[in-house]
């Protein structure tokens, strides 16, 4: 059955590029049935009863709550790569589950085309697509040592290095069994020396992904699938 995203003081009423996605791309009809989510885990299936314009009235069937969200959930603070490729990480990681992007301005990073609605709305595609019940939030622009103030609201806090020698991934999460996590992945040049300190004087854990350099969009996505694959 599709999925929808709409605010939850509209419900059960879609408008919009959904609504013209319902009427001119998907072709439904009255009488057809469809998931409406509120963003907050509740499936509503309704049937279709009204289609305007821009406009599609529904009829609430059932209301449950979504079970499929994972038990963890992953904050990821995102240093700002090159424009497009936020993009991707943002699509990529809700497909994977993550519960938040955080993009994060740090000393290499590259604070160019910032789009914060359209980030928002990537999100909330790929989370329909995915068949997610939530839309992970995109926090705005925020800076290095800000990231790192936000530990406390954190069971754990990782921040993956290419250095890092001693502690793998998974020596963590077979020793560690969090549920609120937090993971700062650093930019194409990577952290400096002096960020990864700082990190770890705020409580990070520097953690190693393996053998090889991976780039910026490819740790973001590769940790992710490893954390939840690690928890499910
Ligand atoms: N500056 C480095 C690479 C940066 S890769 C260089 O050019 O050599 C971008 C980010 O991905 C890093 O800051 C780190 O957070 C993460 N990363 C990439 N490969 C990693 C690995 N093998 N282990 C841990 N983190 C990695």
């Amino acid at each position: 059955m599709h999925r929808f995203f709409a605010p939850q003081d509209q419900i059960p009423t879609i408008t919009g590029s959904d609504a013209h996605q319902i009427k001119n791309v998907l072709r439904l009809k009255i009488g057809d049935q469809i998931e409406l989510l509120d963003g907050t885990g509740k499936i509503h299936t309704s049937k279709i009863i009204k289609i305007e314009q821009n406009k599609i009235d529904c009829e609430i069937l059932t209301t449950k709550q979504d079970k499929a969200e994972s038990k963890i959930k992953v904050t990821l603070a995102q240093c700002l790569p090159k424009a497009k490729k936020m993009d991707l990480i943002i699509q990529k990681c809700t497909e994977l589950g993550v519960n938040q992007i955080i993009p994060t301005l740090s000393e290499r990073s590259i604070a160019k085309g910032e789009k914060a609605d359209r980030w928002q709305k990537i999100a909330k595609e790929a989370a329909e697509q995915s068949g997610r019940s939530i839309i992970p939030e995109i926090s705005p622009l925020t800076k290095f040592e800000d990231v790192l103030k936000m530990k406390s609201n954190f069971d754990l806090a990782l921040i993956p290095w290419e250095l890092e020698k001693e502690t793998s991934l998974k020596s963590i999460l077979t020793t560690y069994q969090p549920i609120k996590l937090l993971v700062l992945i650093g930019p194409e040049g990577g952290f400096s020396q002096e960020e990864i300190e700082l990190a770890q004087q705020a409580g990070f854990t520097s953690v190693s992904l393996g053998q090889r350099i991976l780039r910026t969009e490819t740790a973001g996505m590769a940790i992710l699938a490893m954390i939840i694959y690690a928890s499910e």
